[in-house]
């Protein structure tokens, strides 16, 4: 069994319904023992502006599964979910499946970049990730706390389904 984290993001087709049946689905992968997920997040669009704000969480497991068939289970859950890959990569989604760590292993073939090519920038991997393992280690060997102390929230904060409300992350 290896340790895997997955970034789950929506901002599409009732976003919390999506996470929480994509949650589901991950806990039922074969040779796969499924150990926690985060808290959920609220961030803003990257790219596209005048879209709504993306729900993200990160989900840890365990796994048996090789990186190219967790890749076609998690492909599989995204389509099943009413995914459309559009033209534009950054438009909104229904559910983003984003495999961003697979153990301490570095991954680079034509369908999979593992580390995901973006953890160390976006803050809505990273601070999802500290809630689940404060003292991880990238397989670059840098620290997960060093890559917090060089990203901002950028307005990321917790997601509230009613959206007057804003509950802010504790500053760290
Ligand atoms: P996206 O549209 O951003 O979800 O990108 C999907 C494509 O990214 C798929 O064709 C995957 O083969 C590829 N990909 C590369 N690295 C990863 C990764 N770490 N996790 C998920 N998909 C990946």
């Amino acid at each position: 069994m290896e340790r895997i984290w997955i970034a789950i993001g929506s901002n599409f087709g009732k976003p919390l319904k999506q996470v929480n049946t994509a949650l589901s689905e991950l806990a039922k992968l074969p040779k796969t023992r499924f150990l926690a997920c985060s808290s959920y997040y609220r961030s803003r669009p990257l790219g596209l502006q005048n879209q709504p704000d993306f729900l993200n969480a990160v989900a840890v497991l365990d796994t048996a599964l090789t990186p190219e068939i967790l890749l076609n289970y998690i492909q599989a859950i995204e389509l099943k979910q009413g995914r459309v890959r559009k033209a534009n990569r950054f438009g909104p989604r229904t559910l983003d499946l984003d495999i961003l760590l697979f153990g301490m292993r570095t991954i680079v073939t034509p369908r999979l970049t593992i580390p995901h090519y973006d953890i160390y920038n976006r803050e809505f991997f990273l601070y999802p990730l500290k809630e689940l393992s404060p003292n991880l280690q990238f397989p670059n060997g840098v620290m997960l706390s060093y890559y917090l102390t060089q990203v901002p929230y950028n307005n990321l904060t917790y997601w509230n389904e009613d959206l007057s409300i804003t509950t802010h992350i504790p500053i760290r």
